[in-house]
């Protein structure tokens, strides 16, 4: 009876942008902003749901939820939200 419950969990649906959010490479140079410091590409747009970003390439996401990656194993994500609401 108490299994009931967690079966209903593995059926929802994942939202559209987790699997390339996955798939992703991170804490590459980024290709646009090699040059820069901070070019380092662990953000991640939910809007977009392409490639990870730099925080340079950020200004091309205005208004758009992007996801910041802290850091990432093979088994392992650590995300810090932030939502930009930029104007
Ligand atoms: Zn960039
Ligand atoms: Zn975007």
């Amino acid at each position: 009876m108490m299994m009931r419950a967690e079966e209903d969990n593995y059926n929802l649906n994942p939202p559209p942008w987790l699997i390339p959010m996955l798939r992703a490479n991170y804490f590459i140079p980024c290709s646009i902003h090699a040059a820069s410091n901070k070019s380092e590409c662990n953000m991640f747009c939910l809007d977009c749901s392409s490639e990870a970003f730099c925080s340079y390439c950020l200004l091309n996401h205005r208004n758009h939820r992007v996801l910041q990656v802290l850091s990432s194993t093979s088994n392992h994500f650590f995300l810090s939200y932030q939502f930009t609401q930029q104007s």
